[in-house]
């Protein structure tokens, strides 16, 4: 340990804000988690994929306390969510997939009571306000709109907001972007990037968009038949599939492809070797070529395994 670190700072910068260990889940016969082991270090944006009926909601909620699990051990910032205290609860943001509450509050008004419910928890930083909040989720000028009126996007953006009040150092978006419109969708991926930039604030986020986990997460989950088939960059994911990059080049009228794992290395090859080759083109695959590759390959995996 450091000079002039006290254990609970230790504790604070080095241990894993996640730390899962066989993690299973059933709804009655229904097994939907099996023996998930995961860690996530602060700081880190994760983006957890999978077909629907994976199991994406259902994990965030035993993260966040609100279900039991069937088997295993999980630590949320050092502690069991099912027993975890206010303190506890108020380091940490959750924006579920829809609340329908609350429809005659004003967004305002609603906001500012909620901040001072989290008063007692938020450290003294004048910057943090109702306005500011309302700010940065893109609502400073709906701010006297009650609730019910408002689009699915802002509402969207109302439930961000509702997340971020106590200036969380863990955040846990169930499809956070769902009904945004593109610019919506671009302030709320620059929000979660400052987030975890200036504040390191860890992200755990479920999506359906493939685009904006490789645009958001440093590390990509994918759940599927009840584990975690993949795990890592988006770049590291796509070297995972085959033949990842495909390098296009024609000479005169011939037209060549060919996939290559380190396609800088060939192309520097191919130009050494044929000067006079032309539309040169290449194309990394997509993380939506790896995912649909991977979860094919889990699926048939799955059914192999059930034939035997
Ligand atoms: P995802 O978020 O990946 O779509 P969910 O976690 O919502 O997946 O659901 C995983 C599976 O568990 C689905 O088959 C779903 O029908 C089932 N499930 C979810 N919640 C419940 C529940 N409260 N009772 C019974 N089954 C449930």
């Amino acid at each position: 340990m450091k000079k002039g670190l006290t254990m609970h700072d230790a504790h604070r910068t080095d241990a894993p804000v996640i730390d899962v260990s066989g993690l299973s889940m059933a709804y009655g016969s229904r097994v939907v988690l099996r023996e998930i082991d995961l860690q996530v270090a602060r700081g880190e944006v994760i983006a957890l994929l999978g077909p629907n009926g994976a199991g994406k909601t259902t994990t965030i909620e035993i993260l966040e306390g609100l279900r039991k699990p069937t088997a295993g051990t999980v630590r949320v910032l050092g502690v069991d969510p099912l027993h975890a205290d206010l303190h506890h609860r108020a380091r940490v943001g959750v924006v579920l997939q829809s609340w329908r509450d609350h429809a005659r509050w004003r967004v305002r008004e609603f906001l500012h009571h909620l901040f001072v419910l989290h008063a007692p928890f938020l450290d003294d930083d004048p910057s943090w306000t109702v306005d500011a909040l309302l700010e940065r989720v893109g609502l400073a000028e709906h701010h006297r709109a009650r609730i019910g009126s408002l689009s699915g996007g802002q509402r969207r953006r109302l439930d961000v907001a509702v997340g971020l009040v106590g200036r969380p150092e863990l955040l846990f978006l169930d499809e956070p972007t769902v009904g945004f419109d593109p610019h919506a969708r671009r302030e709320f991926h620059e929000l979660m990037h400052e987030l975890a930039d200036s504040r390191a604030t860890t992200i755990l986020l479920t999506t359906h968009d493939l685009t904006e986990a490789e645009r958001l997460a440093d590390r990509i989950l994918i759940l599927d038949g009840g584990r975690i088939s993949a795990d890592g960059s988006a770049d590291e994911l796509a070297r995972e599939v085959a033949g990842a990059t495909e390098v296009r080049w024609r000479i005169g009228r011939d037209r060549f492809v060919h996939a290559s794992d380190d396609a800088t290395a060939f192309v520097r090859e191919l130009l050494a070797r044929e000067p006079e080759a032309t539309e040169l083109e290449v194309r990394r695959s997509t993380l939506e070529d790896t995912y649909l590759a991977m979860v094919a390959r889990s699926e048939s995996t799955a059914t192999e395994g059930a034939s035997q």
